[in-house]
């Protein structure tokens, strides 16, 4: 008796299904079988589905395009490999701002910067912002904006502060924003399509892509994971540059708002200012302007006592 096996992706195993239909007894680890003219098809759960009987190869052949077709995709390579010649390809890249700062909200942004501009972009003064002081990020940002398609997501703190306390990690915070921003990024942009994308490394990519179990839209199509991806790519370095000076813009609406300048950082000066928020209003005032878990809370707390 002859047999042939295809393996198939759980899309097609399902289609299969559909098509042969399930018995009321089915063997072990199988989703379905049945007897068609001259073969006994069973598809198991692992995606292997077997034919057996004198027409094997003839029923296997109607699903052999399919199978092909829909084979899984090709496994990108692990984060830290990146294609020879990555500076110089059209890269949508994604950075964020703010995680460490107990004032203020996270802003991510995702930017995209075609190949062919990467001079021009170079010679508008975009590099690493950490080299940048603020007056020329808020400079050179100004002409970013209206030179490069871009997705800017800010998550205040009282949003921020609800994610927090329901469990949520920072790190899953994190790859939340930076997917929907590469994801609307990818909207403005369609149908042109980035040739990779570059996020800057906050998680390994497993751990990354496990953040964004249940999201509904998921970009993982040439995605790369590197730290210091701003100086790996232009395109990083100027999500960089747009989501620090989206901070920036942030802090000083909030130092409006206090009726003096709110410090970044997490260091003394962070709780003092803390703590005269507290004593000017109230504390539940720390909601809108803070990060509530960090630390720093508490220790405005204690300057509020006097201890
Ligand atoms: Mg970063």
């Amino acid at each position: 008796m002859s047999h042939t096996v295809l393996i198939v992706n759980e899309a097609t195993l399902q289609k299969m299904k559909d098509h042969y239909g399930v018995p009321a007894k089915l063997p072990a680890g199988a989703v379905f079988a049945a007897k068609v003219d001259g073969c006994s098809v069973t598809g198991y759960r692992s995606g292997k589905v077997l034919f057996q009987g004198k027409e094997a190869q003839t029923e296997s052949a109607k699903w052999e395009g399919q199978a092909a077709a829909s084979k899984p995709k090709k496994a990108s390579p692990p984060s830290g490999q990146l294609p020879a010649g990555f500076a110089n390809m059209s890269v949508a890249g994604s950075d964020e701002v703010g995680t460490g700062d107990f004032f203020g909200p996270i802003t991510v942004v995702a930017a995209y910067v075609e190949a062919d501009r990467i001079p021009e972009l170079a010679a508008l003064g975009v590099r690493d912002s950490k080299d940048m002081k603020d007056p020329e990020i808020v400079s050179v940002a100004k002409k970013l904006l209206r030179t490069i398609p871009y997705s800017l997501l800010v998550l205040r703190n009282e949003k921020y502060n609800d994610l927090q306390e329901s469990g949520m990690s920072q790190g899953k915070i994190k790859a939340i924003l930076h997917n929907q921003a590469l994801g609307k990024l990818q909207d403005k942009m369609a149908p042109e399509k980035p040739e990779a994308v570059l996020v800057d490394q906050f998680a390994e990519k497993s751990i990354y892509y496990r953040h964004l179990k249940g999201q509904k839209r998921i970009i993982e199509e040439n995605v790369f994971f590197s730290t210091k991806g701003e100086s790996i790519h232009l395109a990083v370095a100027a999500a960089s540059i747009l989501a620090r000076y989206a901070f920036l813009k942030e802090m000083d609406t909030l130092s409006e708002k206090a009726g003096f300048t709110i410090p970044k950082g997490a260091g003394p000066k962070v709780d003092e200012a803390a703590a005269r928020l507290i004593r000017t209003y109230d504390e539940s005032v720390l909601r809108h302007f803070t990060k509530l878990h960090f630390a720093n809370t508490e220790k405005a707390r204690r300057i509020v006592r006097g201890l």
